[in-house]
């Protein structure tokens, strides 16, 4: 029996993976956190009875208590909440399912309580990395990747632990607005650029995909967790998500890895991870494909890429300031406060006027996360 603790358990991610525990009878959900739905968070602790559940406010917290008792599930709240469902004692793997740089120290903590971790908290990665890679092996846990890039990444990748990576290629599906000029991207409206061709996912991903600043965050991830040098991960479009991503190695062999569009594979994979498990779901029919389309990313529409690159090179706390300054930038593009381009307008202009810190702590991190959000206030809000 594997126990599994979830931070994010009623999101995209969270929910899928709660799927695959209700497929197979060897998982069992041990502890489950949300940010405030507390109407599916209620009704997931009823279906897989937790011993701790935790949702970020305390007057939820309560409602649940209530709602709840007549179960013996302890009820948590805040970050020493969700700490608490990252470390529980009976976990043996996290699933970060949880958006945002929030999702850092609840990592950092189920790493030193000996955790592994199904990470799709990419967020965390970005701004983190350097921390969080030299602690998982200090702490001998392992970081199994659930973003379906890295996943496909980490698949190729088996069996070939001695052999020299000479390249990764991530693939991108180009998002909804794929081929689009400028010009034609100023008035796109939210409910546009929510719109994914392929992957049904959370609101901040699906808009950080119609940047491709998602790619810029999966380029940094990737640097992270298989310790390749920028210059050598390239990102291509092939904009059927049918190819998840390419390893090409130093003979020139590529490996890819291909299925269809499904989040439930990466997951299980992490989950299960070396072994392979059925699962239900459509398989590839080549005879009815189309040809693989592979394509070049439009970097001068599609700016993601050029500021993950450069945040890369300037190294330090730049990834902090690129992913803080884009999680603030799409939640105002959410609430409709700014047009979709100005989201690469603020980007920009917070890397532009950041003095790098080398090697930042993680209180730094955290910290930094905190000025740019006021950094973005005060320069394009007029309230
Ligand atoms: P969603 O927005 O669908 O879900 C986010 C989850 O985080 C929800 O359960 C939400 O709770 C929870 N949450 C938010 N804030 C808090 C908080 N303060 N405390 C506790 N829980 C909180 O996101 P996704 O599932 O799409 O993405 C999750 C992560 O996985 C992201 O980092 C994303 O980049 C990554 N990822 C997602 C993929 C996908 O297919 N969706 C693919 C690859 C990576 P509530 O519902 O109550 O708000």
């Amino acid at each position: 029996m594997k126990n599994i603790s979830i931070i994010g358990s009623t999101g995209s991610i969270g929910t899928q993976s709660l799927d695959i525990v209700r497929a197979n009878d060897d998982l069992n959900v041990v502890a489950l956190a949300a940010g405030s739905n507390t109407v599916l968070l209620e009704k997931q602790a009823r279906e897989f009875k937790p011993d701790i559940i935790g949702i970020w406010d305390e007057d939820k917290a309560k409602e649940l208590r209530v709602a709840l008792s007549e179960f013996d599930i302890r009820i948590v709240s805040g970050m020493d909440g969700l700490i608490e469902i990252a470390t529980y004692v009976k976990a043996d793997i996290v699933i970060t399912a949880i958006v945002g740089m929030i999702g850092i120290r609840p990592t950092v903590e189920a790493i030193k309580a000996g955790k592994d971790i199904a990470l799709a908290n990419k967020e965390t990665l970005v701004t983190a990395g350097h921390i969080i890679m030299p602690l998982a092996k200090e702490y001998n846990v392992r970081i199994l990747p659930v973003d379906s890039e890295h996943s496909a990444i980490f698949q190729c990748l088996h069996g070939e632990e001695d052999n020299k990576i000479s390249r990764l290629l991530i693939t991108a599906s180009g998002g909804p607005f794929r081929g689009k000029t400028r010009k034609e991207l100023e008035n796109v409206t939210v409910e546009d650029a929510l719109k994914h061709p392929n992957w049904s996912m959370g609101n901040k991903i699906t808009i950080d995909s119609a940047t491709m600043v998602n790619k810029g965050l999966e380029v940094i991830e990737a640097r992270w967790l298989f310790d390749v040098a920028p210059a050598d991960i390239e990102v291509v479009v092939q904009p059927q998500s049918i190819i998840h991503s390419m390893v090409e190695f130093e003979d020139g062999a590529v490996k890819a890895q291909l299925g269809t569009p499904d989040m439930k594979l990466p997951i299980q994979y992490a989950l299960y991870y070396p072994e392979r498990r059925y699962l239900a779901g459509d398989r590839l029919d080549f005879t009815k494909m189309n040809g693989i389309i592979i394509d070049k990313p439009d970097i001068d529409v599609f700016k993601g890429l050029t500021f993950a690159y450069n945040s890369l090179e300037k190294g330090g706390s730049m990834p902090t300031v690129f992913n803080a300054a884009n999680e603030k930038a799409v939640s105002l593009f959410l609430n409709r406060k700014i047009k979709f381009l100005e989201i690469y307008d603020i980007i920009e202009n917070c890397m532009d006027n950041h003095e790098v810190i080398e090697n930042p702590t993680l209180e730094e991190i955290i910290n930094l996360q905190k000025e740019t959000e006021k950094y973005i206030d005060k320069n394009f809000l007029n309230n």
